[in-house]
């Protein structure tokens, strides 16, 4: 699934491309693709393309938002030629000079929304704070985690705490944090929290500089694959980087959670020094 790096990556190769484009139409080629949609004859010169948590969203000129969201397995493809088609195009987006975007999606959860700028949407306001925002403080994830009992390795994944995190990424937060996946989330402590700010930062930084991690679905415009997936360190490892023992594996809320029993252990234990680690 497109995390927080794969979806800022789409958006850094997709704006020196699509923008200042005149978007003519959007078609779907399955029922559902397509949210909220209404007659508009002109949809608009595309002014903007940033993201929010997993969300991309594109404005024009023409006072519209088109909020696309990946999910599982969606996939922007940029093609110069009208006509093209990709195995599981859902819908496309038409220009004015006849290239496109196709929007592709094998299990079909992806949707995209097309509303008028100024309309609040629930999916966007609910999220929480993004990882390269001030908001996201150690403060801020202090008052977050004090109530919550949950594991910590579920708290990750609330995109209303923390917005544009996924499984891979939480998996290597933790295990770059040395905190155990199933600790409660308020026997945290404030340095633990700081650590999981600054790894969050730092893994994402390098996963966006290795333009994303390409294990199963996630492709970039031009359909190459990311690079991180050289640099993981625990997700679908077998053997700990650190220590040597074996990776173990559980599931949490359905979801494949990989951590180092030996490096994870201990929930109270204090974070390593860099100098003896
Ligand atoms: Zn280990």
């Amino acid at each position: 699934m497109p995390e927080l790096p794969e979806v800022q990556t789409i958006i850094n190769e997709l704006s020196p491309i699509i923008i200042g484009k005149n978007l003519v139409k959007i078609e779907e080629f399955r029922e559902n693709t397509l949210i909220n949609q209404q007659k508009i004859s002109y949809l608009g010169q595309i002014n903007t393309i940033f993201r929010r948590g997993k969300y991309i969203i594109i404005t024009t000129d023409q006072k519209l938002q088109i909020i696309i969201h990946l999910r599982m397995t969606g996939k922007l493809i940029y093609t110069e030629n009208l006509t093209s088609s990709s195995s599981h195009m859902r819908a496309h987006l038409i220009f004015s000079d006849h290239s496109k975007l196709i929007f592709d999606d094998v299990r079909t959860f992806g949707q995209i929304t097309i509303a008028p700028l100024n309309q609040q949407i629930k999916s966007l306001d609910i999220l929480g704070a993004e990882p390269f925002s001030n908001d996201f403080s150690t403060e801020y994830l202090w008052q977050k985690f004090r109530k919550r009992k949950a594991p910590i390795k579920n708290i990750l994944l609330n995109q209303t705490i923390i917005a544009g995190l996924g499984n891979i990424y939480v998996n290597e937060i933790l295990f770059a944090c040395q905190i155990h996946p199933a600790v409660p989330t308020n026997s945290l402590n404030k340095k633990q929290i700081g650590a999981i700010i600054s790894n969050t930062i730092k893994i994402l930084k390098k996963a966006i500089k290795y333009n994303g991690t390409t294990i199963s679905d996630y492709k970039r415009v031009d359909n190459k694959s990311g690079k991180f997936q050289n640099f993981l360190k625990i997700y679908q490892k077998t053997e700990c980087p650190k220590c040597g023992n074996p990776v173990s594996r559980i599931k949490q809320a359905g979801r494949s959670t990989f951590f180092c029993y030996s490096c994870q252990n201990n929930p109270h234990k204090p974070l390593k020094s860099k100098n003896n680690g």
